[in-house]
């Protein structure tokens, strides 16, 4: 079974009221605990978030650590399915969404292809990526560094951890 861990942020601001979102965040975990090769390792707690470069309701954000034998590609393509299981419409850039899972990490991979960037472009720009990821990623990564340090300079970005969160972590 699967020799590599992938980072997934999980991201939703449409659809209804925060218990949908949530909804929709269980849904998206358990359709990645069942991809193929693959198992959730480690979950984030839920973190509430304002629209970054963009207007809209608030997000709920997520981030998960996956132990996968699914290659880059192969898993992007398979986040985008499960992103338009969930009536994901992308009418243009930074548009609101009911999902948004971003590929942030796979293993040590470096790809820079029409379709996919790994690391993720920016992952130690959002508070909302940079956060969860702290709370599953082991200080053992050396990349983990990278996050502490990105810290300080996202702190004017309002984001709030939920601590009483039903369903969440799905298990
Ligand atoms: P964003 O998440 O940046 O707000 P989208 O979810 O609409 O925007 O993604 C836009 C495009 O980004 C996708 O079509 C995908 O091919 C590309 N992309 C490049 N690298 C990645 C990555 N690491 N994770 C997810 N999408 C990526
Ligand atoms: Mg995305």
């Amino acid at each position: 079974m699967g020799q590599v861990i992938a980072f997934v942020g999980l991201g939703a601001n449409l659809g209804g009221d925060p218990a949908r979102l949530r909804a929709t965040l269980v849904s998206a975990w358990r359709a990645l605990s069942a991809l193929p090769g693959s198992q959730v390792e480690a979950t984030s707690s839920l973190w509430r978030s304002a629209p970054v470069d963009a207007s809209g309701p608030d997000y709920l954000n997520a981030a998960v650590a996956l132990r996968t034998d699914l290659a880059p590609q192969a898993l992007l393509r398979a986040l985008q399915v499960i992103e338009d299981a969930h009536g994901r419409e992308r009418p243009f850039r930074n548009a609101p969404r009911t999902l948004d899972l971003d590929l942030l990490r796979h293993g040590d991979s470096v790809v820079h292809s029409a379709e996919l960037t790994l690391p993720h472009p920016r992952l130690c720009e959002r508070a909302f990526v940079v956060r969860p990821l702290l709370e599953i990623v082991g200080d053992g990564q050396a990349w983990a560094a990278d996050l502490t340090a990105a810290l300080p300079g996202l702190a004017d970005q309002p984001l709030e951890r939920l601590v009483c969160t039903p369903d969440w972590p799905p298990g």
